[in-house]
């Protein structure tokens, strides 16, 4: 990298994950004439949430009406089917069932059934026989149908979009991870690996670092922060893949709404089951041998997550249980596919969740964006912000045009 006279631009997006991709997507769309950097800090673009997830295209259902991660999610689902159809990505629209498995989740199936139509998304009530005709091998007592849940390799989206952008004119910067932001009379400058950036406006889009980033920026007045959950997968051996015609989810937790082993195809014709939600005992923590005593050090300090712990040791002992041991996962999951055995199962990849938590132990539900003197930053963007990406990226856009003046 030359000296950050040279290299100025109107915009700096850290992270080359989605979230950061289709920013530059939207931002380029609206105003092609500006000049874009995206600061990665690693070898390739997607190497953190947006290439380990669970692949899923959200129909909106679970997220409260209003909220933006219920309008992002319904709308980013038709952009991001229209992006793939124009792109050529191979999607499916094999439709979910949400089961409950015994009595006691009825309530919860009821709820989400009237969330789903405040929501606008269509959902259907199955009993036993109809969910047999959807999915032959599940079982439950009720379940709802939801048509318009579909599948798409999100890392294929983020080999297009980066394409995209950088026929538009974006500069990527790959192994550049951000060191320091200041502030200077243009706009910001910002110290990386590999040399000085700078530009008149910062969008922090770093994911599982997104804390880092802004408090590089300006002190997070509230103390909120990313904890990462380790979310880890089993793949369904080739000749059990017939068990899953498309997503089988169970009743999710209100207060744990990520939560919930489930069994989902995939792009690439694969089955996987998962994933748990574990600590990482590092940010990019993928295995239990990942740790970093730095990290660990935070983890133990962290009185959020003390509270957070102390209200649902349970639930948390649960995860770490099933992360353990794979006959309680397999029983876990058997709760929705009763055919299926511990044999049936190989390991697959894991991936971690960027999960904003408020020092008061309450979990960020929302997605949240933080917006400074100098930047805006994308403080919670966890799961459907895959399927949502191309509407955040619009509202990201929509406020960084603002601050650089319409033009
Ligand atoms: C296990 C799992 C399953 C999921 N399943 C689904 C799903 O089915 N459907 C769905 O819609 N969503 C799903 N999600 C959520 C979705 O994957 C994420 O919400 C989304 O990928 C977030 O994108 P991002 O760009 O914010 O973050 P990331 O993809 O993590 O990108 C952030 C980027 O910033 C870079 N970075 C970090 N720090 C720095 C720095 N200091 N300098 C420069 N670069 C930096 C990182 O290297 C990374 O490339 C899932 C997530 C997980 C983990």
């Amino acid at each position: 990298m030359s000296s950050a006279a040279e290299n100025r631009y109107d915009v700096v997006i850290v992270g080359a994950g989605i979230v950061g991709l289709a920013t530059a997507r939207q931002l380029l769309q609206a105003r092609p004439e500006l000049r874009l950097a995206i600061l990665e800090k690693e070898a390739e673009i997607a190497a953190h949430q947006s290439g380990r997830n669970s692949g899923v295209l959200h129909s909106g259902i679970y997220y409260p009406p209003g909220s933006l991660k219920a309008r992002t999610a319904i709308a980013g689902r038709k952009a991001m089917l229209a992006y793939c159809s124009e792109q050529g990505i191979e999607t499916r629209i094999c439709g979910k069932v949400i089961i409950a498995t015994r009595d006691s989740e009825l309530g919860r199936l009821r709820d989400l059934e009237e969330r789903a139509s405040a929501n606008g998304v269509r959902a259907e009530r199955l009993g036993p026989e109809r969910l047999a005709e959807i999915e032959p091998r599940a079982a439950g007592v009720a379940a709802l149908a939801v048509p318009e849940a579909g599948i798409v390799d999100y890392g294929a989206v983020c080999r297009a979009l980066c394409r995209e952008v950088e026929r538009a004119g974006a500069l990527l910067y790959l192994e550049s991870a951000v060191r320091g932001i200041r502030g200077d009379r243009q706009g910001v400058r910002v110290e990386t690996a590999k040399g000085e950036v700078a530009g008149r406006l910062l969008v922090n889009c770093a994911g599982l670092h997104s804390d880092r980033v802004a408090a590089l920026d300006a002190p997070v007045a509230d103390g909120t922060h990313i904890v990462p959950f380790r979310g880890e997968y089993w793949a369904l051996r080739p000749a059990r893949r017939h068990l899953v015609r498309g997503l089988i989810y169970p009743v999710p937790d209100p207060s744990f709404p990520f939560l919930g082993v489930h069994l989902t195809t995939t792009i690439g014709g694969g089955v996987l089951a998962g994933p748990n939600a574990v600590l990482a005992l590092a940010r990019e923590g993928y295995r239990w041998r990942d740790a970093s005593p730095r990290h660990i050090a935070a983890l133990a300090a962290d009185r959020g997550l003390w509270r957070l712990a102390r209200r649902y040791w349970r639930t948390g002992a649960g995860e770490v249980w099933r992360s353990l041991s794979k006959n309680a996962f397999v029983r876990e999951l058997r709760r929705l596919l009763p055919e299926l055995g511990a044999d049936d199962l190989e390991r697959a990849p894991a991936g971690v969740r960027a999960q904003a938590l408020r020092p008061d132990g309450a979990l960020v539900d929302d997605f949240a964006i933080v917006e400074t003197e100098r930047a805006i930053h994308v403080v919670n963007a966890p799961s459907p912000a895959a399927t949502a990406s191309l509407e955040i990226g619009s509202a990201i856009a929509a406020k960084a045009m603002d601050r650089l003046g319409r033009g």
